[in-house]
């Protein structure tokens, strides 16, 4: 018994051992040079206690933007493969002022752009997938001493041309690398020490979780938790990397305390929920449009022909909604896309005339979808009718919903999207800790 406890002792202090870990800065940690000197910090605390590590950044806050409006400026939506080289150059710039920085400071550290690495990338310019991470570079610099501050966001085409991950990109660098180089975790460094049950900025009640599952994680990140890119989640679910939301800024975190069990949120594959809350997070969305074709002719394919045609011209469909046909002939379909696709959209059904007959094509930018997050939906009845009726008792009509085995999204006007979430927010129990 006494020899088991020992074991047991010995096991759960091992697993709280990181020896390799990648260290991400998201913009707002790169902001200027004091922010950039607290970065240096953490990385000088991790190397005097040892650990090896591999750092990742994006670029300084609000410098892709920039860099996005330049790139529309000079050039149209044909020369996608230009405006990359354009708007990764943020992340180029903030690699090289981190080395320099820790260079001063006497630390052996090497910018590294994503072709230097390499990584490889295939699929469209703007959004592209990471198909190989070669870590033998990294490695090598790494075993000689040598910190590799990475470009986030970046990658290479086996076309040879430079590519980006798609906004919140650098995310999904840094669990790359950390699985490319077998790392135990990928730090996430940002502006909140944690993931809460809601965006802290609209929801100041809102409480940090300690845990959270990648399977929670991926559907609070794919509805709007912008804290964590979809795909970064994606990853590091496939290869169970082990996350942790922290922050750069909020905790003072100098210590020698890296494998301490009360900083940030781990994103990891157990089940992080507690067993009294159905509901863990509440996520929303507002920059999604909503299209209705009024009066759509009700035959076999028509759905088919619309719908196919939006995924060929590369747009994402998020909510449906078809309404039963009163006359047996004619329907109104409405569907949702993010707001920077509705143009195209309108443009695809437009070119469909020939095929598809309909009275009127409506749009509306004056929406937003809220989400509520939980794997206890699986275990309870009455998630979604609880949710109806507190948005109901707030005069918050449903404009359309779609559901998962963990989440329930409802379509509201935009102007209720704060009150419904701080109503469901606290009806969830999720101001208490
Ligand atoms: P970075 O520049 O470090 O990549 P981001 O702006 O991409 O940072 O992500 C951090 C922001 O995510 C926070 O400032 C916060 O407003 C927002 N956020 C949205 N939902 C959540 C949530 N559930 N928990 C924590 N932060 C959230
Ligand atoms: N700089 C890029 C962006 O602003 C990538 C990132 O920050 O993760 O989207
Ligand atoms: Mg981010």
């Amino acid at each position: 018994m006494y020899l088991k406890l020992i074991v047991i002792e010995l096991k759960s202090t091992m697993d709280q051992k990181y020896k390799k870990i990648v260290m991400k800065f998201g913009g707002t940690s790169m902001a200027d040079m004091d922010c950039i000197s607290k970065v240096a910090d953490h990385i000088e605390r991790e190397l005097s206690n040892g650990t090896l590590i591999a750092v990742v950044v994006s670029a300084m806050a609000g410098e892709t933007d920039r860099l996005i409006s330049l790139a529309d400026q000079a050039g149209n939506n044909m020369q996608q493969s230009e405006r990359d080289v354009i708007i990764s150059t943020g992340e180029q710039v903030s690699s090289a002022i981190l080395s320099m920085i820790l260079n001063r400071r006497n630390i052996d550290a090497r910018s590294i752009q994503g072709w230097q690495i390499p990584l490889i990338t295939r699929g469209i310019h703007g959004s592209a997938r990471i198909s190989n991470v070669k870590s033998n570079h990294l490695e090598n610099l790494m075993k000689n001493g040598i910190v590799p501050i990475i470009a986030g966001f970046q990658g290479i085409s086996e076309e040879n041309r430079v590519t980006t991950l798609g906004r919140g990109g650098s995310d999904t660098t840094a669990v790359a690398i950390a699985c490319g180089i077998h790392a135990d975790l990928c730090d996430i460094y940002t502006d909140v020490d944690g993931v809460y049950t809601s965006d802290p900025r609209i929801i100041p009640v809102a409480q940090k979780m300690k845990h959270i599952s990648f399977e929670e994680m991926l559907e609070m990140a794919s509805q709007g938790a912008k804290v964590l890119q979809t795909r970064s989640v994606e990853l590091a679910m496939s290869y169970n990397m082990p996350i942790r939301v922290r922050s750069t800024f909020i905790e003072n975190d100098f210590e020698n305390n890296t494998n301490s069990t009360n900083i940030g949120t781990v994103v990891t594959n157990e089940d992080g929920i507690l067993e009294d809350k159905v509901v863990s997070g509440i996520a929303y969305s507002k920059s999604e449009a909503k299209v209705t074709i009024q009066q759509l002719e009700d035959k076999p394919g028509v759905a088919a022909e619309i719908f196919g045609n939006l995924a060929d011209n590369g747009i994402n469909v998020d909510m449906i909604v078809q309404n039963i046909s009163a006359d047996g002939m004619h329907t109104d379909l409405t569907f949702t896309v993010q707001e920077t696709d509705l143009s195209s959209a309108k443009l695809v059904i437009e070119s469909l005339s020939n095929t598809i007959k309909y009275a009127k094509l409506e749009e509306s930018k004056d929406i937003a979808k809220l989400s509520i997050i939980g794997v206890g939906m699986r275990s309870h009845a009455g998630v979604a009718a609880q949710m109806f009726s507190v948005l109901a008792e707030n005069a918050i009509n449903i404009q359309a919903i779609t559901t998962s085995e963990i989440k329930i999204s409802v379509l509201i006007e935009l102007k209720h999207i704060e009150k419904a979430m701080k109503a469901l927010h606290s009806a969830y129990k999720l101001d208490q800790n």
